[in-house]
């Protein structure tokens, strides 16, 4: 039952082969005999689970049908969840019970999803490989002694594994495209603004935006359809119509002008992971794309510029953890200035801590120029970037990371060692558009990811030509050993 996907899960409960509640049991069960290896989860909620299992087998039962109607999912633990701890993978919000849900959380829940629990993250998603959690890191369960990628490597994780069909995430420079690559997933992070962040709690405002992990575009195409949409709540949210995105998904892909950025296979680039994405450029000429090389010249300006925005942006957002109003407080302050730094500095660890400071280094008076402003300017280039290009191509393909999922530790001492693995990802962040990561194939073992770009709200689009390469591909169908 664990090996059903999402599409799969949908028919059975249309058909009457199982109940919701059925599927939800067999589910927990297998989170908590496999999941201790993983560390996938940081809260389960069991008996929220089975209450709303057994309110979709009801809602079935009175006549209502849709494919999320009984479907179980895990919400990354960033989305807030009313009367659930809501950690952000932080000491400092160990305590926190979120008030309300999030719009996401609340869309879902809806459409009939079962929340079977919040899973594990990069401490207030920072970080490439989950392993900056204050609930200690995720183990790639492709292979227990490497990364799966982060922020978002509990949902990557849980879903790789079999733990449960799909899940929420966010990304901010790739936190939902990587853990996808590292883990053997298909990821979508949808053009900002499609998906509301109200009551996802905030990294780099301007950046950030979530998104389905799943095994398969199709289960990628469903769970957006439960997420996407306009929200009053968000002054970002965009008021544009959600298509039917699994109707698009049978598309021809004959004609498709797909751009290939020459920058992209640099000196960086593991050659094994090179090969990879030609053949998976073959494989889509075969369904009729058309290849066709273009270039955008500033993406080497990229790194630099998102270390800085992001940093900036979370170093403001992240100055609401005071002690004072909710999260950690330290015992026994001896005056305010004391509350304030000690609760700061027990609650927030040394990842998180660093990005505040090269933050409000970034925006303080005299540097705002230096640092800030430039960046925000290349930000434009690299959009401009993307603007002609896509005047000439309709999707740009290319590798989602230049090296597959490193080993546990192997970045701890040298964090911009870790920065630079983003360099495919975060292009798209900065820019604002939608991009989707699918497997390619293995490399020593371990999953490697294309990348798929777009121009803005046309996530469709890339879900079509997913689903097209994986019914000709069987990458994305590889399981694990041992799950
Ligand atoms: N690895 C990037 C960072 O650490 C992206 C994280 C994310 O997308 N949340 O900032």
């Amino acid at each position: 039952m664990h090996q059903m996907t999402l599409a799969e899960i949908a028919r059975g409960l249309a058909d009457k082969k199982f109940s919701s509640e059925e599927l939800t049991k067999v589910l927990l069960a297998r989170i908590t005999q496999l999941d201790p290896q993983l560390n996938s989860f940081i809260s389960l909620t069991q008996e929220l689970a089975l209450e709303q299992a057994k309110a979709a087998d009801v809602r079935r039962a009175n006549g209502e049908s849709g494919a999320l109607l009984g479907a179980p999912i895990a919400h990354k633990d960033l989305f807030c969840t009313q009367g659930i701890r809501t950690s952000c993978g932080s000491k400092m919000l160990d305590n926190f019970k979120a008030p309300y849900d999030a719009t996401v959380v609340s869309k879902l829940a809806s459409a009939g999803t079962v929340t079977l629990g919040k899973t594990n993250m990069d401490e207030f998603a920072m970080g490439s490989a989950n392993e900056s959690s204050w609930y200690g890191a995720v183990k790639n369960p492709w292979n227990l002694e490497h990364v799966p990628g982060g922020s978002s490597g509990g949902s990557a994780a849980a879903v790789a594994a079999r733990l449960l069909p799909a899940a929420t995430a966010t990304d901010t420079g790739g936190s939902i495209r990587q853990p996808a690559a590292f883990t053997n997933l298909t990821g979508l992070k949808p053009t900002y603004g499609r998906v509301s962040r109200w009551g996802m709690i905030a990294y780099a405002s301007s950046l950030d935006q979530g998104g389905p992990l799943a095994r398969t575009a199709e289960d990628c195409a469903i769970l957006l359809q439960g997420m996407a949409g306009f929200d009053p709540n968000d002054s970002t949210s965009i008021d544009e119509p959600v298509p039917d995105y699994a109707a698009g998904l049978n598309g021809s892909l004959q004609g498709l002008r797909i751009g290939v950025p020459k920058e992209y296979f640099g000196a960086g680039l593991d050659p094994r992971i090179a090969d990879l994405i030609q053949n998976s450029i073959k494989e889509l000429q075969k369904l009729g794309a058309v290849i066709k090389e273009i270039s955008l010249p500033n993406m080497q300006h990229a790194i630099p510029a998102y270390y800085v925005i992001a940093p900036a942006e979370a170093s403001s957002n992240l100055s609401r953890f005071d002690g004072v109003r909710f999260g950690h407080r330290c015992a026994d302050p001896k005056n305010l200035e004391d509350l304030y730094k000690r609760s700061r500095g027990e609650g927030f660890g040394a990842e998180v801590q660093r990005r505040i400071m090269v933050g409000a280094y970034a925006l303080s008076a005299g540097y705002y120029d230096a640092y800030y402003l430039k960046a925000q300017k290349i930000r434009r280039l690299v959009k401009n970037d993307f603007m002609a290009a896509f005047n000439e191509v309709d999707i740009i393909l290319g590798p989602t990371t230049p090296n597959p999922a490193w080993k546990l530790g192997a970045k701890n001492s040298d964090p911009v060692a870790a920065y630079l693995e983003d360099v495919y990802t975060i292009t798209a962040n900065l820019a604002g558009l939608p991009g989707l990561s699918m497997p390619a194939g293995f490399v020593d073992g371990l999953p490697v990811g294309v990348q798929l770009l777009a121009p803005y709200f046309q996530e469709g689009r890339l879900l079509n030509v997913a689903h097209q390469y994986q019914l000709n591909t069987d990458w994305h169908t590889r399981t694990p050993t041992g799950f």
